[in-house]
């Protein structure tokens, strides 16, 4: 795939239609750095990191997760696209939109979570954080787990500030288990409706 770079040089990058993680593990390790689909301009030497559709998936892992550039998100999610999950039986497939919805994902599958829950989470997080500071465009991101709980980042409640919320994990299998009964005109019904898990869907309409 040629890309051009910011000094107009063209690069030929190399870049699968797939990542196999189980032919090369070290993909997770590289979308967790940062490095995932990075390439340094033979030019100037600057970074390049082209956002273009891929799917990253894993049979052993049981997932398959489709990448739809940040760019395209409104098409996607107006279905002006023709992208589609990943389709691997059995598996966790998944639409996911930008790197830093990649990232966070990973995050979740490397934790051995289930993303429906943790959109869910997040949901709660935003519903409260919106009672208690209405003016404030809040955003919440799963980071890891640690000491047997969630670590969620809030960003946007203080200026410059990120906001911490772990959420302990007999909470989380409550949650996740609730979510079974789930009625259809629930919010949360969106949210964790499969491609496209999460909790955006409750909150940015795209008509
Ligand atoms: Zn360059």
């Amino acid at each position: 795939m040629k890309i051009t770079c910011l000094c107009e040089a063209v690069n030929e990058v190399d870049i699968p239609a797939v990542y196999d993680v189980d032919a090369d593990p070290a993909v997770v390790g590289r979308i967790l750095d940062g490095s995932f689909m990075s390439f340094t301009c033979t030019e100037c030497g600057k970074l390049i990191k082209p956002e273009v559709p891929v799917r990253v998936s894993s049979l052993k892992r049981k997932f398959d997760i489709f990448l739809v550039p940040e760019i395209e998100r409104g098409d996607y999610l107006a279905g002006k696209t023709d992208y589609r999950a990943g389709e691997l039986a059995s598996s966790m497939n998944r639409i996911v939109i930008g790197f830093s919805e990649l990232l966070e994902k990973t995050r979740i599958v490397e934790a051995g979570l289930d993303d429906r829950t943790v959109e869910a989470l997040k949901y709660y997080i935003l519903v409260q954080a919106d009672e208690t500071h209405p003016d404030a465009e809040a955003s919440v991101y799963f980071r890891e787990l640690k000491d047997g709980k969630l670590v969620f980042h809030v960003d946007g409640l203080k200026a410059g500030e990120v906001g911490i919320v772990n959420v302990p994990m007999d909470y989380y299998e409550k949650t996740t288990k609730a979510l079974d009964g789930l009625k259809a005109d629930d919010p949360l019904a969106d949210v964790i409706k499969p491609p496209y898990v999460s909790v955006s869907n409750a909150f940015e309409p795209y008509e």
